[in-house]
């Protein structure tokens, strides 16, 4: 067999994406690999196909049973023979399993990393050929990235031990330069290919909104998308609680999950989630790695994460299968605050020194204002998300609510100009509101306690909106003519920068929405119908084929439970999609249809020939 015919074979795919085929066909010629592609890209694929070609076992390093479960379970429901063998096992399991292995029957082995220097595993290996060993989730190897695993480091002296030294093969989505370097020295990879592709996920929306009532606008949303599977993260487990009690109270199927949950209640939130019995899933950044759900379609943040990388990660939990998905980010200014106070409380690391902490927390605020920022720029948040990472964006994606959203540029330099006279008039000692108040000429208590009401500038912008103040504010902290103090007095302060507006030399000319229909948007959450309409073109099924894609769906969801699997290892949302658009009437047909391998045809092709024939009348 060639890679070719194991892709149509087992996948049910007709082509490689391009980086796939440079990494199988590197494996295949002995040499080491090394792969960075984003989530979603099919990173799997690339270990999993060199597998079932190569003589001798695969093993599959893999940092969480969740992870493996998932994994071993599409293997299995594609027809191919794997196993994992990590502490979820029995002791009775465990040997049964080892010794199956040892017998030759899987070509692909899914093992944590506790596991490979027991003496069990070490008999194992002994007494087999192992082909290649293939590092899953690489980063958590690095100490530099979020979710090391000192157990990871297992793996070099587990490579050290073997009689002969495999192919080695390593994939993560993280990028950074640290975890990069890391993962080549301490895995010790041997003249590596490395395939690097873009962190573009086109199928994923991204916007950003700051609606009055957040919880009004993801109300909306979710009414708006009915049935969809998604996750709707919060920044702390209060909110959790309070969200999804709401959602519950209002008749909206949801769950919740967060590090306050017993380790049961947990599990059997996340197995509602993953088995669609509940649509959506309200959680903190605790729910997430390991989630491998391929039919989430959106990805709702109720409040800003700590910084970009948490962001996208959590964001990019959405459309694994490809398809379109909206990852949208409900912005408040107390988000910062709040983020603030997790940096400042964060003592997660105890083996730092006083001095260390002080620069890591430093590095964590610094990484937080380019979040903010995201949530403030009026340009492209595609191009901001990549250009974060190093990369070039094309600067207008037409697939993000900024892209999306008619501009007009705007001179502001009055509003700028008063805004930092009026900053050093008070000496620096206010933060946003009570400022905004001051230039609005606001006859409060307060302001006449502060003595702003003598203040050169008070009143200057009287007939200016509030938010309209704000948003200048924002542009400048951006532009760095205005920065605004780190602590939890959030104090505006002046910058090198401010002397060029004060004595008038700078002009500002920021780019703003057009105002009525940003304006409506604040107001309601609600997003401009054209918008979606736009973007959704290309993909779009038709009303009828709409209709029959909730068929084709209700008869996955019957065939899932009645398998005890979750319904997206059935089939694909994308699988579903693309059935709907070819409505297949014979087994080839089928057969042609994207994800439909030989193995599940024989599974499920009839049911779901049968379901297309009963209500797929000609279009
Ligand atoms: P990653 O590990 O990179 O996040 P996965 O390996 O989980 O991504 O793959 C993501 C999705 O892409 C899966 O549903 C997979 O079946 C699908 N996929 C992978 N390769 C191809 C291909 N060549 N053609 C079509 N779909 C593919
Ligand atoms: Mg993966
Ligand atoms: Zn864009």
């Amino acid at each position: 067999m060639t890679k070719y015919d194991v892709l149509k074979k087992y996948f049910g795919y007709d082509a490689f994406r391009p980086a796939q085929e440079t990494m199988i066909d590197s494996i295949l010629s002995g040499r080491d690999t090394f792969g960075i592609m984003p989530t979603g890209a099919g990173k799997s694929l690339c270990f999993q196909i060199p597998a079932l070609l190569m003589d001798g076992i695969t093993l599959v390093i893999c940092p969480l049973i969740s992870l493996m479960k998932d994994q071993v379970g599409a293997l299995n429901q594609a027809g191919i023979h794997a196993a994992y063998l990590n502490s979820s096992l029995s002791a009775g399991q465990y040997y049964k399993a080892l010794s199956y292995a040892a017998q030759g029957r899987y070509p692909i082995i899914y093992v944590a990393p506790e596991r490979l220097l027991t003496e069990s595993f070490q008999d194992f290996v002994s007494c087999v050929k192992i082909s290649m060993v293939a590092v899953d989730e690489a980063h958590c190897i690095s100490q530099w990235g979020q979710d090391f695993r000192p157990s990871y480091l297992k793996i070099v002296d587990f490579l050290a031990a073997l009689p002969q030294r495999p192919v080695v093969s390593a994939f993560t989505a993280t990028a950074t330069k640290e975890v990069r370097d890391d993962i080549l020295d301490i895995l010790q990879l041997e003249n590596p290919t490395m395939v690097t592709t873009g962190f573009d996920r086109g199928n994923l929306f991204f916007g950003v909104m700051t609606p009055k009532d957040r919880y009004a606008a993801i109300r909306n949303y979710l009414e708006t998308h009915p049935g969809q599977s998604g996750i709707i993260y919060c920044l702390t487990r209060r909110q959790v609680e309070e969200i999804c009690g709401k959602l519950q109270g209002d008749g909206v199927a949801a769950t919740r999950y967060h590090a306050g949950l017993t380790d049961e209640e947990r599990r059997e939130n996340q197995d509602d989630f993953i088995y669609d019995r509940v649509p959506v899933m309200v959680a903190t950044n605790a729910f997430g790695m390991g989630i491998d759900k391929s039919n989430v379609r959106f990805v709702l943040h109720c409040g800003m994460p700590k910084n970009i990388e948490s962001y996208y990660q959590e964001a990019g939990r959405a459309g694994r299968d490809g398809e379109p998905v909206e990852c949208i980010l409900y912005y408040s200014g107390r988000d910062v605050v709040t983020n603030r106070l997790f940096i400042d409380n964060n003592r997660d690391n105890q083996e730092l020194d006083a001095a260390a902490l002080a620069l890591v927390q430093e590095r964590d605020r610094e990484r937080l204002r380019r979040m903010t920022f995201y949530c403030y720029t009026n340009e492209c948040l595609r191009d901001y998300i990549l250009r974060y990472f190093g990369e070039y964006g094309s600067q207008y994606c037409a697939n993000c609510s900024n892209c999306l959203t008619q501009f007009e540029e705007v001179d502001v330099t009055e509003i700028a100009r008063a805004l930092t006279g009026c900053v050093e008039a008070c000496r620096q000692r206010y933060g946003p509101a009570v400022l905004i108040d001051t230039l609005r000429g606001a006859n409060t208590a307060k302001i006449r306690n502060y003595g702003l009401d003598g203040n050169p500038q008070y009143g200057a912008l009287a007939r200016t909106p509030a938010h309209r103040i704000r948003q200048v504010l924002q542009y400048l902290q951006m532009e760095e003519y205005l920065s605004v103090t780190d602590d939890e007095y959030a104090l505006v302060r002046l910058t090198e920068r401010s002397q060029e507006l004060l004595d008038g030399t700078a002009s500002v000319v920021m780019k703003l929405a057009k105002e009525t229909e940003r304006a409506q948007e604040r107001e309601t959450g609600r997003k401009r119908s054209g918008m979606k309409a736009k973007w959704r073109q290309d993909t779009a099924l038709s009303g009828e084929q709409e209709a029959l894609f909730e068929e084709l769906r209700a008869l996955r969801l019957a065939i899932a439970r009645q398998e005890g699997i979750p319904p997206y290892m059935v089939f694909s949302d994308k699988t579903l999609a693309h059935m709907c658009l070819v409505n297949p009437r014979s087994e080839e047909e089928m057969k042609s249809v994207t994800g439909v391998g030989e193995f599940k045809y024989e599974k499920y092709g009839e049911q779901f020939l049968e379901r297309l024939r009963e209500c797929g009348a000609g279009w």
